[in-house]
């Protein structure tokens, strides 16, 4: 669904240049879970920020469903990032001062002008209601992010990426800023949210015993894919009763 072919991008600040990925290719599957392994500064977020197109490669190709779509006009790629990309990171980016159920409505209130918004409120509000309850905090709807813990951001900011029904999940360290068992709670709300509503994602994670439990892992040294494991052996748990 997404691939990159020999992506190369280079950091300039003053005199320093940071050669950051020098020549990356990879593929992410529909419906896969990969994860992206690799030393602090190996280029895990900027590979990530390449596939999202939050940021352009200097050389290389990035096509979704076979299209290129770096090379495309901002415009585009602002309509296609909509349709297909959520993000999730580290710190969570809620705003401080709106209510979780806001924080996830955040998405629709940018998207859509005034009217638009009119028109098609109930159902941004029918999605988000599905949403905090999928991702467990129904009773949390009114809290601001300062009154809520840290697992209880990150699962706000997951129903926010997942607002505009994305077909791929971008997430960079989502559990790095959590305790382990808060972390796993995240780890097993994303695979479930891969097995059973079909969402590909593609996490960035220092952590291997987690990287493992995912389809796929590929690893990042010296600007390049220097090794990739998988399919992993991991337990398929039986989907969530519906
Ligand atoms: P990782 O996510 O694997 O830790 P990053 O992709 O964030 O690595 O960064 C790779 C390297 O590029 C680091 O050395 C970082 O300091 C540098 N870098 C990242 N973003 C910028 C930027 N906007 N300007 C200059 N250097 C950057
Ligand atoms: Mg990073």
């Amino acid at each position: 669904m997404l691939t990159a072919e020999n992506l190369t991008k280079t950091y300039r600040r003053n005199v320093d240049v940071v050669k950051v990925l020098n020549g990356v290719s990879f593929t992410v599957r529909d419906g896969e879970f990969v994860s992206i392994v690799g030393a602090s500064g190996s280029g895990k977020s900027t590979l990530l920020h390449l596939l999202g197109t939050l940021d352009s490669p200097d050389s290389g190709v990035i096509s979704l469903d076979g299209k290129r779509v770096d090379n495309l006009p901002k415009r585009d790629q602002d309509m296609i990032r909509n349709r297909t990309f959520g993000y999730v990171f580290q710190f969570y980016h809620l705003l401080p001062e709106l209510s979780a159920y806001d924080n996830i409505l955040m998405p629709a209130y940018i998207s859509n002008s005034l009217l638009g918004w009119w028109k098609t409120r109930k159902e941004w509000r029918k999605r988000a209601d599905e949403l905090i309850e999928r991702v467990g905090l129904s009773h949390r709807k009114k809290h601001k992010p300062r009154e809520l813990s840290g697992g209880e951001m990150q699962r706000t900011a997951i129903a926010r990426a997942l607002l505009q029904r994305p077909r791929v999940l971008l997430a960079d360290e989502p559990t790095g800023n959590l305790d382990a068992e808060k972390g796993n709670e995240i780890l097993g709300l994303l695979h479930d949210l891969n097995r059973t509503d079909g969402v590909t994602i593609v996490m960035v994670t220092h952590n291997l015993e987690m990287a493992g439990t995912t389809d796929r892992v590929v690893r990042l040294s010296g600007g390049r894919v220097v090794e990739e494991k998988g399919p992993a052996f991991r337990p398929r748990l039986m989907p969530a009763a519906v």
